[in-house]
């Protein structure tokens, strides 16, 4: 079905970076506006997003991208684009040798074990619900554990593509995005082909009306300073040190020393994971930990500890030692793995957005997007993603549809001028919010803040959707997860040891929660 709007505005050129949900769901959105020209550009050789494993690709991801004590733009520093590329076309592009010293993190950040942490009720789009799966932990816990593994999320994503193949522009990746006349003008896309594999690669530019970036947000890894580190990582053996993002198996960890840095749901997942496999107990290093996560760490085979001071060799030249702030020091710890988080990067906007003050406010707050999503300066940009913990597919969902009304000049939209996004920013930073762009517990208000810019109503035409539900479909799902833990943490509490030790790390657990 084609929805309302302006024929002019439905034939401006569209791009969208990323064949990830959230790029999946944004075409979708477009195409059935009526949009004639849009093209998703998708660096990797599938669609799928971060739920397309590499591993289904035939490839490993690279474990030894270590960016430690790096800060976004050091971990993931904008491409230098050669010169040749601004007059190369797609049918005439610019061909080079590829640089092996380009640092970038293209694999997927999913593990093979990962069961969503959302309701299927709520995670998948309110278009098209997700199929149905007795999933392994439903199978444990009964049927309300009502979760989806990661291949059903995959499928999910690739259907949405289906019938949509000529969009599509794989292996290309947008490596620079900037408006050469200003905000106002058309983006300028440098882009690059290259294949898994290929020692060369093709570059170009494309001009387009309106840029969509759908590209993500957990891809390059956030990995603390922590003294001697890197000294020591010379000298340990392959993998005795990873982040989350290259996860994949546990059996890496069997009979080994293990420390977990950060209480991360990912850490979580590997907590679990290798409980029977590792030698215990495993240690767990973090400095707070969110509310919901506690359960998952309150287990009798888990110490926990606070941040850690220094690192250095054992005297057998394998292993770790760690020496924590609390002056605690434990001696032999063979595997590390880093579940502390991602930056959140865009790489090909970085430069561009800087000469307007960015979208930055510190490391991890953004600023500058009105309602987190378009551009304060030209809603021709919409950052898409950002905004995660819980709503995250239907913040995207939400996004895309508002987007697509709004660029198509749909009757009721609600086109804003940058003193109304300032003062909006301002008014919600009057909240004093520790994230400003993640929403909980304001999901409803955030989904119909979206929806007004886009159609000037409370809803989107054809959709009644009870948003004032989201957040007790959120916190049912983060009680269920809580309940499968404490369930675990039971049937493994048999004897006094157990119980002693589950006792002390609940104990430093609640002390340093933080209640969101
Ligand atoms: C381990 C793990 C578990 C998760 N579990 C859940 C869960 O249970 N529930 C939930 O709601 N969310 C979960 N998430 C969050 C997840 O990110 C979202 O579900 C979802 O994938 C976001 O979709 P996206 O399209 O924005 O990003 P992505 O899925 O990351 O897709 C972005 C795409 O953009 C491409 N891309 C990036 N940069 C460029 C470029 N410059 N040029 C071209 N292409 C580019 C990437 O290759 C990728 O294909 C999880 C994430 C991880 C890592």
């Amino acid at each position: 079905m084609t929805e309302i709007g302006n024929s002019d505005l439905l034939n401006k050129r569209v791009a969208i970076i990323g064949a990830g949900p959230s790029g999946a769901i944004a075409l979708t959105s477009f195409l059935r506006q009526g949009f004639k020209h849009v093209t998703v550009f998708e660096k990797r050789p599938v669609a799928g997003g971060t739920w397309s494993l590499d591993e289904d690709l035939g490839f490993k991801p690279d474990s030894t991208k270590l960016p430690i004590g790096k800060s976004r733009t050091e971990a993931q520093p904008p491409t230098v684009v050669p010169e040749e590329a601004d007059s190369a076309t797609f049918a005439q592009p610019f061909s080079k040798c590829s640089d092996p010293r380009e640092l970038r993190y293209d694999e997927s950040s999913m593990y093979p074990s990962v069961e969503t942490n959302i309701l299927a009720e709520f995670m998948a789009f309110t278009e098209k619900p997700f199929e149905r799966q007795v999933a392994p932990c439903a199978r444990k816990y009964g049927k309300q554990h009502d979760f989806r593994t990661h291949k059903v999320v995959r499928k999910y994503v690739l259907e949405l593509f289906e019938g949509k193949e000529e969009y599509l522009q794989f292996n290309t990746t947008v490596e620079k995005a900037l408006q050469l006349d200003g905000p106002g003008s058309q983006w300028h896309l440098t882009l690059r082909r290259h294949c898994y594999g290929s020692t060369t690669e093709e570059w170009w530019t494309e001009d387009f009306d309106y840029l969509y970036a759908a590209s993500g947000r957990f891809s390059v890894p956030r990995i603390p300073h922590i003294p001697g580190l890197e000294r020591v990582l010379k000298q340990l053996p392959r993998e005795s040190v990873i982040h989350t993002k290259v996860y994949r198996d546990p059996e890496i960890f069997r009979n080994k020393n293990v420390l977990l840095v950060g209480a991360s749901w990912s850490n979580a997942d590997v907590a679990h994971a290798i409980a029977d496999i590792a030698n215990k107990p495993v240690h767990l290093s973090f400095n707070t930990i969110l509310q919901h996560t506690v359960p998952a760490f309150k287990q009798p085979f888990i110490v926990a500890h606070t941040g850690i001071k220094r690192v250095t060799l054992n005297s057998n030249g394998k292993s770790l030692n760690v020496e924590f702030n609390s002056k605690e020091v434990i001696s032999g710890i063979e595997k590390v793995v880093f579940g502390t988080g991602y930056h959140i990067a865009y790489p090909y906007l970085e430069e561009y957005l800087n000469l307007y003050g960015g979208i930055w406010h510190g490391e991890r707050a953004t600023k500058n997007l009105y309602w987190s999503t378009w551009w304060k300066h030209d809603s021709s940009l919409v950052i898409s993603s950002i905004v995660t913990d819980g709503i995250t597919w239907r913040a995207i969902e939400a996004q895309a549809r508002a987007t697509a009304y709004l660029w198509s000049g749909f009757p009721g939209s609600q086109p804003f001028t940058i003193e109304e996004a300032e003062q909006w920013e301002n008014d919600r930073r009057k909240l004093n919010l520790r994230d400003f762009h993640l929403w909980w517990p304001q999901y409803a208000e955030f989904i119909a803040g979206i929806t007004k810019v886009g159609t000037g109503g409370t809803r989107f035409p054809g959709q009644d959707i009870d948003t004032h539900s989201y957040n007790d479909l959120f916190i049912r799902s983060l009680t269920l997860k809580g309940e499968q833990w404490a369930s675990e943490s039971e049937k493994r509490c048999k004897n006094k040891l157990a119980l002693q030790t589950y006792e002390q790390t609940s104990e430093q657990l609640e002390a340093r929660k933080i209640v969101a």
